[in-house]
Order: structure tokens, then sequence, then C-alpha cells
């Protein structure tokens, strides 16, 4: 039964040597990031077959299965914890990625019951407007973060392009590095990571531009998809074919490009636009908004369009296509980042790893 989704651990893991090359030259160890794909435990197996040093996703619950499931690296916890999740967090997650002191105590009152030392790596905002200590106030908080009970703060980090669509810069990245300095020199201490970003921090490396001092990315989309979207280009020496997603045609007809009545807003409130093309061949596809971003889905089959999406329809243009598509047939994608995003979250797609 369709939709499938199909893993190319091979293609990923290629992916990882690509990048363990490229960011070794730099003396940069990778976090490889599974969130993407929900944790699932063959693609961290992949990763870890590849050589990348570290395993980070957003949810312990990904962290979890992936111990679970056998694998043996240091886990990064990517999202800032919920208070809520200390107990967990404390079982499962290796290393942690902070930005608030209070918080910071509860782990702290955590690892002392449990007899543990959590290492932590220190956020900061450098201007992305997403996690961190906003930079101009980082060295206070991050100082106070140094003398807090059974943690281990062992670097600092930054996250840029996720939120406010902010580019890595060598200047942003110097900012980030001299607060390193400032707070190693006054401290008399040695940071272990500098965290420097995820793929879109990438294009630092191939212009030159990265400070020596940041020695950790965190990547995901750049290993799994091949992609770079904040900085709209495809990962060079990467493929963009490691996953793809198989939908069915359930309707196939001749229809007219624009609809007749009168038009109101979409199933999610969109006025949808439409192009008069007259007559066309169009399919109706058992996917929908539930599991898929219409935009995001790229036809293997380069002349068909997808035109738009409900809840549980995609509708795409045959017309052009040279293949003759019956109902019952499957139509095969490659996908954006997030559009795979919701294909692996969504329950009602079915995943399998290709060995
Ligand atoms: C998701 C995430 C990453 C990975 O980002 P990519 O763009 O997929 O490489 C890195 N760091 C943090 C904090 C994240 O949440």
């Amino acid at each position: 039964m369709y939709p499938k989704m199909y893993i190319y651990k091979n293609r990923i893991k290629e992916n990882a040597i690509a990048l363990k090359n490229i960011c070794s030259k730099k003396n940069i160890k990778i976090s490889g990031v599974t969130k993407v794909l929900c944790g699932n435990p063959e693609v961290a197996e992949a990763l870890k077959e590849a050589g990348i040093d570290f395993i980070g996703d957003s949810r312990i619950s990904n962290i979890k299965k992936m111990k679970n499931f056998g694998i043996n690296t240091e886990f990064m916890l990517l999202r800032i914890p919920m208070i809520s999740e200390i107990e967990e967090l404390i079982k499962y997650v290796d290393i942690t990625l902070i930005s608030e002191l209070e918080t910071l105590k509860k782990i702290s009152e955590q690892s002392i019951k449990y007899n543990k030392i959590q290492k932590v790596i220190y956020m900061v905002d450098v201007g992305d407007l997403r996690e961190g200590v906003w930079y101009e106030s980082a060295i206070n908080e991050i100082e106070e973060a140094l003398t807090i009970k059974n943690i281990k703060v062992i670097g600092i980090g930054t996250n840029l392009g996720c939120f406010g669509g902010v580019i890595p810069t060598k200047e942003n990245m110097n900012l980030l590095v001299s607060i390193k300095n400032k707070i190693e020199e006054k401290n008399n201490i040695k940071f272990e990571l500098i965290s420097g970003g995820n793929t879109a921090a990438l294009p630092l490396i191939e212009n030159n531009e990265l400070p020596n001092e940041i020695n950790n990315f965190r990547l995901g989309e750049s290993i799994i998809c091949g992609t770079d979207v904040t900085n709209n280009k495809k990962v060079l020496g990467a493929r963009q074919d490691t996953v793809i997603l198989e939908a069915e045609i359930i309707e196939l007809k001749e229809k007219p490009s624009i609809p007749v009545g009168k038009i109101g807003f979409d199933a999610f409130g969109r006025v949808p636009h439409f192009e008069d093309k007259g007559i066309r061949t169009k399919a109706i596809l058992a996917i929908g908004e539930q599991d898929i971003s219409p935009s995001g889905l790229y036809p293997l089959d380069e002349d068909i369009e997808v035109l738009h999406s409900s809840s549980d329809h995609t509708i795409v243009d045959l017309t052009n296509s040279k293949n003759n598509y019956k109902i019952g047939d499957t139509i095969k994608f490659k996908m954006s980042y997030g559009c795979m995003l919701k294909a692996s979250t969504s329950q009602y797609v079915e995943k399998i790893v290709i060995k």
C-alpha cells in the first residue's frame, strides 16, 4: 500500500563521507543530525559507519530510539530542553545545547541526584533571533553557567539561518570566537567545542572564511538531503536522491486548468492561483498536506507538474509526460527538507530503508 518513502542508507552514508572529508580538512567535528528522518536508527548507523563524530537530534524520544537500537556514540540534544524532560535528558543525552540558566540549574539538581556530570554547549544568539543568550550579555551569563555544580560547559555555539534566515558570515562567526576568547582568558579555561552552526554555515569553508577556532558543525540537511535551503544551493559532492517518495494515482481525467465557479479560499485558507492552459490530463494522488508540502515535491519524471494539495489529495498535471500513466500507477518524487520532514513524521507514509 502507498504512500511509501524509500530511505537509501548507502546514499546517506556517501553524503556523510563527503561532508566528513570537507570538514576534517578544517578540523571540524560533525554532529550528524537525524531529526528530518525522526531519528531513524538505520540512518544513525549509516552516519556512524561514515565516521561521523556525534549524532544530534532535537527530540529526546528520537535519541532514546537510537540508543535502544544500539547506536553507540555521543548524542547531542539540539533543541534547548524543556524543564519537563530533564529526567529523560539525564538518562539519554550526552551533550545538551542550552540557553537558560534556570533550566541549567534544574539539570544541575538532577545531575547531583543521579551523581552525573552533564555536558552542555551554551548557545549564543549572534543575530538570527532563535535560541541563545543575546551576544551582548553572553559573557556574564556563560560565566555564571561555569559555576553551576555537576554541569560541564564544554563549549559555546550558535545557530543561524533557521528562523531569521540570517546567513552565517565571517563577521558573526568572529563574534562567537571573540566571546569564546574572552571567557577562556578570564576564567583560565579551554572549551572543547565551538559549534559554529548547521548546513547554512558550510559555504564559509568553501570560501575559506571560517575562523580556525570553530571546530564543530551540526549537519542535517546537507547530509540527508544534499541541499542547503538557506543559501538556496546544492551541497558540493552530495547527492539529492537519498530519499524517494512514491504515491499512487487514484483519479486520472482530462479537466480544465481553471476551476469553474466563484473562487474563495482553499482548505488551508489560501487563495489558489490558476493559469489557463486549456484542458489538461490531471491525476489525483493519494497523499496530501498531512504528509507532504506540494511545493517541496520534485517528480522524478520531470515532465510532471505538481499543482496543489489539500489534506489528503495532491493534484499533478501529466499532460507533458511521455509516460502513459493509468489509475493504480505510482509517481515518485524527491523532496525538499520541509517536505521530507512532513513525510517522515506522517504515520500514513510507510518507511522502507534500502540497504
Ligand atoms: C536542526 C538543527 C541543526 C541542523 O540543521 P541543518 O540545517 O539541517 O543542517 C543544527 N543545529 C540545531 C540547533 C538544530 O536545531
